[in-house]
């Protein structure tokens, strides 16, 4: 099975030019949107999931034949270090950013997805999740948590400052 990517293309700029994309794409771009979102006048935004990367070529030719339209991409992976930001007008490219490390990842999608997170490393202020402790459970390792980007086991609980130690993964029936 495919890894689903999940994106929000965001449309800002002409209003008559915007009118016309919608009525002329949408059921194209609906054969893949799950649901869309129009936000005010001037903004249009879609929700929408492609199989494994973010659709940029169809941002590319899309952005040609709309000169006067804004056209913002911002998508990431499941279960993969991959996001980013993508954004054309007029056939130029004015943004694109690949995100491919622990702390840039999830710093992006709190901002851009409203993802949360319970935990953080003091060492690299990477957010973490219990799932990322489970991973490092083996029998050797089952005392502790770590940080998935710099291994550091000095992690805090975000609501409580509360260190994440084996006596906190005990509390919460996590060891054995
Ligand atoms: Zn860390």
């Amino acid at each position: 099975m495919a890894n689903m990517c999940n994106n929000i293309l965001t449309l800002l700029g002409d209003k008559e030019e915007l009118e016309r994309f919608n009525e002329e794409y949408k059921n194209i771009i609906t054969s893949f949107i799950n649901n869309e979102e129009k936000i005010g006048e001037e903004e249009y935004k879609y929700e929408f999931i492609t199989n494994w990367n973010p659709p940029k070529e169809l941002v590319r030719k899309l952005t040609k034949k709309y000169p006067n339209i804004e056209f913002s991409l911002n998508y990431y992976v499941d279960n993969e270090i991959k996001g980013g930001e993508f954004a054309m007008i007029n056939g130029e490219l004015i943004c694109n950013v690949e995100i491919d490390t622990y702390k840039e990842f999830r710093e992006f999608l709190i901002v851009y997805f409203g993802f949360s997170y319970d935990f953080k490393c003091r060492e690299c202020g990477t957010y973490l999740e219990l799932e990322d402790f489970e991973s490092y459970m083996n029998p050797e390792e089952y005392s502790r948590a770590k940080c998935v980007s710099c291994l550091s086991e000095d992690i805090y609980e975000l609501s409580s400052g509360k260190n994440v130690d084996g006596a906190y993964l005990k509390s919460l029936g996590r060891l054995l």
